[in-house]
């Protein structure tokens, strides 16, 4: 059965979607610990991120760093905090966190408070960074 990323990626479940590539995708946690909280997954469906191929751990590194800088241009933040973990949803996943502060990257505090109307600017701000940037890549 697919995962609920896969089905994500499919278009069969909506998503506040953020880029995506031939293999990768980009789109907001539904439940953020930031405002902008971002996951970065492969399009192929690996459970855990070190049992992917190098070419494609590699292609989701390279896929989630310029989210990263995208996100960097777009969000109000002195960095991008990035974590791995991946127990709850058995699909590689890579969060990427706007932060100020180490304590901005709380996974088992409040999450942030974020309107449907705001994750939706959000997810194109980031997005237009993404494409007005597409030539650098
Ligand atoms: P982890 O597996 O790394 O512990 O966390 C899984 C993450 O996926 C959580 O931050 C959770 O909020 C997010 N998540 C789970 N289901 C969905 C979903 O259907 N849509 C989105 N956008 N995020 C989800």
């Amino acid at each position: 059965m697919a995962t609920i990323f896969s089905r994500i990626v499919a278009g069969e479940i909506p998503s506040y979607k953020v880029a995506e590539d031939e293999n990768n995708y980009a789109f907001l946690d539904i439940n953020p610990v930031a405002p902008g909280h971002t996951l970065v997954i492969p399009k192929k469906e690996v459970d855990y991120i070190f049992d992917l191929s190098d070419e494609d751990y590699a292609s989701l590194q390279m896929f989630a760093k310029r989210v990263a800088e995208a996100m960097k241009r777009a969000m109000p933040c002195s960095r991008i905090g990035v974590t791995v973990m991946g127990m709850e949803v058995p699909h590689t996943h890579i969060h990427l966190i706007p932060i100020n502060a180490e304590t901005d990257m709380n996974f088992f505090g409040d999450k942030a408070n974020v309107s449907a109307e705001e994750m939706t600017r959000i997810a194109q701000a980031i997005a237009a960074e993404m494409q007005q940037h597409s030539e650098l890549y």
